[in-house]
């Protein structure tokens, strides 16, 4: 069975990329009818926090990507990664490092300015360290005694063969002299120990892939199969920052987003289906494959989000959104009951917005009072429109309240006046709504109810 996994540090909320990463990794499981299994790399106790980790848990509920295994935390796990790290010590890939931090940076120095490449020189390993007596009062690390000859190889899902030198790698640290593990040594005894079979994840994590391969084969660990999934980059080719506008999950649920608009815009950051741009989680399950995946980073933008938002809120249901919108009412407190039916007002509506915030506030005109800008009144609500205003509320009064009997009031006004249809139009969308754009006025008449519309119509008529 395939199982994939998403390994996040909480050391932040979690971002665009990482929620790229996470569904990616959980549509290959979902497509394969596999396992998607969460898991928070926690060991680095300084920059771990819990509101990180519930943030993370939120986003990901928020996305609807969902898990079979999880959250499990490393921290939880400390015992195992000494249990392995006793295996490897016994099989001699591991050996006990006492070099001081200052000695290293030292080490560095020195050969930084000889021209070298730094890296660690091997000073404790047992052959080396003949007769050394390990100095009191410093808690050792553990490292990782990394072959010396040789190159590391795998073929990636995503950018196909890479080969790396063992001479590019130094003895690396598997524990801390706290008992944590490092990232790279905890990552493989828990995708190893969670049956992982792919390994998906942000290329910024290529260059420790040769370092867990040769930890896997030190344990005799049966490798997975890796996929590193580009980066994304802010529309300046740097890496996405917070610089670039909002980038936290989260932020785009405040900002009005659906997560299926977001889920589609980061499926299709970086990867394609034919010309397909709007596509539904089903469908994106169904389609997705790491061949499509493209090998160089993809560019974040902002613009493209917010038409497929847009896309996605046309194609809603109108009562899912109008859900929506009255959850968005109620924690404002605002009192949504006395209007028009929200669903009915949604679906002349929602055509032209690209958020749910854009929506919400395009259908609160509805239920709030009235105001009119300054600005508009001298433009639109000029006297002279007073004679067919009244004309119009007159013959409004009497209809059938339905949209055609509606628009035929509208024709009879415009003729008996000589006038064109927005020298109407406008001053009823401002007095109706207090807006100059607006769905068809015959349409927005009929909404908003007899009631209201004569008491809106009538209002205005007498400031004019
Ligand atoms: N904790 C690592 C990160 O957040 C995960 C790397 C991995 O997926 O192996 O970058």
């Amino acid at each position: 069975m395939i199982r994939t996994r998403f390994a996040p540090s909480p050391t932040g909320y979690l971002h665009i990329g990482g929620a790229r990463t996470a569904l990616y990794a959980w549509a290959y499981a979902r497509k394969h009818g596999g396992q998607f299994i969460l898991r928070v790399e926690d060991t680095d106790q300084e920059r771990s926090s819990q509101a990180s980790v519930q943030a993370i848990l939120d986003s990901m509920t928020w996305l609807g990507l969902d898990w079979d295994e999880g959250p499990i935390f490393q921290m939880d796990r400390l015992s195992r990664y000494r249990e392995v790290a006793d295996m490897l010590i016994a099989s001699r890939n591991a050996y006990w490092c006492y070099a001081t931090p200052e000695e290293l940076t030292v080490m560095r120095e020195t050969q930084r300015k000889s021209g070298l490449k730094p890296r660690y020189d091997g000073r404790w390993r047992p052959d080396n360290a003949v007769g050394q007596v390990p100095p009191e009062g410093v808690a050792p690390v553990l490292r990782f005694k990394n072959p010396d000859a040789g190159d590391v190889s795998w073929n990636d899902l995503v950018k196909g063969i890479i080969t790396v030198s063992n001479a590019e790698l130094d003895d690396f640290v598997l524990l801390r002299g706290d008992g944590t593990p490092t990232y790279n040594f905890g990552v493989v005894v828990d995708d190893h120990d969670m049956n992982l079979t792919h390994v998906i994840r942000g290329d910024d994590h290529v260059n420790n892939t040769p370092r867990q391969i040769n930890v896997y084969r030190a344990l005799n660990f049966k490798l997975p199969d890796f996929g590193h999934v580009p980066m994304i980059l802010g529309d300046d080719g740097e890496r996405l920052s917070k610089r670039h506008g909002a980038v936290s999950v989260m932020q785009y649920r405040d900002d009005g987003f659906l997560p299926d608009a977001v889920l589609n815009y980061l499926a299709r950051l970086g990867w394609s289906h034919g010309d397909d741009e709007i596509f539904t989680r089903e469908q994106f399950v169904e389609w997705f494959d790491l061949d499509h995946v493209n090998r160089s980073p993809a560019k974040f933008d902002g613009t493209k989000l917010s038409w497929t938002n847009g896309e996605h809120i046309k194609l809603s249901d109108d009562t899912f959104l109008a859900d929506l919108i009255r959850a968005n009412y109620n924690k404002k407190t605002i009192n949504w009951q006395n209007g028009p039916e929200l669903s009915e007002l949604i679906k002349l509506l929602k055509d032209r917005a690209t958020s749910l915030n854009d929506l919400s506030d395009s259908a609160l005109m509805y239920f709030r009072d009235i105001q009119i800008s300054q600005e508009d009144r001298l433009q639109f609500l000029t006297v002279d429109k007073k004679p067919i205003l009244i004309h119009f509320t007159e013959s409004l009064r009497s209809v059938e309240w339905e949209r055609q009997q509606i628009a035929s009031c509208i024709k009879f006004s415009l003729k008996e006046f000589q006038l064109k249809m927005p020298q109407l139009a406008m001053p009823l969308r401002l007095l109706l709504t207090g807006q100059t754009q607006t769905p068809a006025i015959d349409a927005i008449i009929e909404l908003l109810g007899r009631d209201r519309a004569l008491a809106r119509l009538d209002a205005g008529l007498s400031e004019l």
